[in-house]
């Protein structure tokens, strides 16, 4: 059974994460996505509403798990029994940015491979940075988040 960690701090999740994550489903059996908190991280969801949206967006994914953690991110994929780490590539940008944690990974767990994907043109501009601030000034989130999330973030930002 192949299982592919897809890690991050879905902050809010996006349109781009979703992409990722059901096209990693076609590659793995089951994809588990694993929600970071890093206490010396300052998040403008709660850990609670960043897992509440992971499981309103994937509720109906069979193949998809959602979990969250407070360790290294390979510890974490041992322990759920994840060969694989998933990752979305946006832009060379991402690359340089995934580079170096890809190769200290590796270096702390060699049997664990990541794996990226190209995100399509359609959601490569998407982020979580650019959509907190589009929720902060109140603008129009619709086509940025996923559908089964925009109005709980309506609820409780707006
Ligand atoms: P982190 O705090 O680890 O950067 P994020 O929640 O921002 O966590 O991102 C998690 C993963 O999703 C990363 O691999 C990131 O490159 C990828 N990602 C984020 N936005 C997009 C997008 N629009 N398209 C494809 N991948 C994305």
């Amino acid at each position: 059974m192949k299982i592919a960690m897809f890690p991050g701090s879905f902050d809010p999740i996006t349109r781009g994460h979703v992409e990722i994550v059901l096209r990693g489903r076609t590659i793995f059996d089951e994809i588990i996505v694993a929600c970071g908190f890093n206490s010396a991280k300052k998040y403008f969801f709660t850990l609670e509403e960043r897992i509440e949206m992971l499981n309103m967006v994937f509720a109906h994914e069979s193949k998809v798990r959602v979990a969250s953690y407070q360790e290294l991110t390979v510890e974490f994929a041992r322990k759920q029994g994840a060969q694989f780490l998933l990752r979305g590539l946006r832009s060379p940008q991402d690359l340089s940015y995934e580079q170096p944690i890809e190769l200290i990974n590796k270096h702390m767990a060699p049997d664990i491979e990541t794996v990226h994907l190209l995100s399509s043109p359609e959601t490569a501009a998407i982020s979580s940075t650019i959509v907190r601030e589009v929720i902060k000034y109140r603008g129009n989130i619709d086509g940025l988040l996923p559908d089964e999330i925009v109005d709980y973030v309506r609820e409780l930002k707006y």
